[in-house]
């Protein structure tokens, strides 16, 4: 067993930071704690790590109970945002640093410490710069030493606080890559703290998605992304556009705008067994979406439906769509779609990105391939339509 917290709750004052957070990590893992800043984040890690108490719940680390151990007992490592190493120390010095300050029985002999630093700085890749001073390193360098730092104990845990945050995005990119083959190849658990959100999906084996001081979801980086539990989820991990909708009778969802203008559309039965209707437009009688597709036997469409607006008993609902989820046409399909003015183009990238901007003035924001773009031959000014390829509600 690695970190088990049971209900954890901590205030600050009248301020509740956290609230009855349960987390299990498992031994070896690495987990990313991700939130907007002020969700608690910080809070949990020092409570993980014996630097803060909490108000109710248990801590539990390989088994034992942790709650009455002290910083020195718990057998961590901590790295914070800013380097906070020893200015007026070498490199070889800081490095040192947890190995000398052990009472005496415990502590390593000048040759052990030598050797141990050594190794360390080989691990990090800064051999031959032992004898340098925190100022003359670059920021990637001294994060790198603080990191040897921590691990110079020999710690089961790895606390991160927001390791890479004051870093330029290119170093940060290769910091983390790095600090996630170091992980892999040493015995450890750790725990990591960001509010990148592609910094947590990069580098972690599952990731904790906190706000207000609660764990909103724990899951692997894809379970988060394709499932995100809830709206909140949903918004931190990346852009969206947002429609208002309505679903008829029989459970499908239609687009509900001033100015999206509804066509003919069949429902087609793809799988019988889970009751699942998929909308499909019809051009010129044609089930437009299956001609692709293995093709779909007549008798599977459900029902063919005129083009119509909301219906008095649709029950309202909100759409939500990634940018890449936006399909883009010069010209107004059969489907329902939003007509939209092509206000700004963004071609660097491997996406292409696009503000288009709605009658209400709203802006969607849109991403396509390249080559789709191209395709398109829509320039700034021109009007499109566009409407969500597949979209998410969330109840
Ligand atoms: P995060 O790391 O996610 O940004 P923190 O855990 O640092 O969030 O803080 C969560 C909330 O608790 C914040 O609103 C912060 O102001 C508050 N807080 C944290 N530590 C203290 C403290 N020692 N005293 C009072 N309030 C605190
Ligand atoms: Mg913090």
């Amino acid at each position: 067993m690695g970190i088990r917290l049971t209900n954890i709750n901590k205030s600050f004052g009248d301020f509740t930071a956290l609230k009855d957070v349960s987390l299990d990590i498992k031994t070896g893992e690495l987990i990313a704690l991700l939130g907007p800043s002020g969700s608690g984040k910080t809070t949990l890690l020092r409570i993980i790590a014996g630097l803060e108490q909490a108000d109710s719940g248990e801590v539990l680390m390989h088994g034992e109970q942790a709650n009455a151990k002290g910083v020195r007992d718990r057998n961590v490592g901590f790295v914070f945002q800013h380097y906070a190493l020893f200015r007026h120390m070498t490199i070889f010095e800081n490095v040192a640093f947890g190995l000398r300050v052990r009472e005496d029985a415990n502590r390593p002999s000048e040759n052990q410490i030598r050797r141990k630093v050594l190794s360390l700085l080989k691990l990090v890749h800064l051999e031959g710069l032992h004898s340098r001073y925190p100022n003359q390193l670059s920021g990637g360098q001294r994060q790198r030493v603080a990191l040897a730092r921590a691990l110079a104990v020999e710690p089961q845990v790895l606390l991160l606080d927001e390791p890479f945050g004051a870093l330029d995005s290119k170093v940060r990119k290769e910091l983390r890559r790095w600090m996630r083959r170091l992980h892999d190849d040493m015995p450890i658990t750790s725990v990591f703290v960001t509010h990148d959100q592609e910094e947590a999906m990069e580098v972690a084996d599952r990731v904790v998605v906190m706000s207000n001081g609660r764990i909103e979801q724990v899951g692997a980086p894809d379970e988060v992304w394709n499932k995100p539990s809830n709206s909140f989820v949903y918004d931190f991990l990346g852009n969206y556009n947002e429609f208002m909708g309505w679903k008829d009778a029989k459970g499908v969802v239609h687009l509900d705008e001033s100015d999206a203008r509804p066509g003919p559309v069949a429902y087609v039965n793809e799988e019988p067994e889970e009751g699942f209707l998929r909308r499909y437009p019809l051009v010129g009688g044609l089930l437009r979406g299956v001609l692709n597709r293995k093709p779909a036997p007549i008798i599977n469409v459900q029902q063919v439906v005129p083009a119509e607006r909301k219906s008095s008993n649709g029950k309202p609902v909100k759409l939500y769509a990634r940018p890449h989820e936006m399909l883009i046409s010069r010209v107004h399909g059969a489907e329902e779609a939003i007509e939209v003015k092509l206000v700004h183009i963004n071609p660097a990238g491997a996406l292409v990105k696009l503000e288009l901007e709605r009658s209400s003035g709203e802006i969607l924001q849109a991403e396509l391939p390249a080559d789709e773009w191209t395709g398109l031959m829509l320039k700034k000014g021109e009007t499109a339509f566009v409407r969500p390829k597949v979209f998410r509600l969330f109840d």
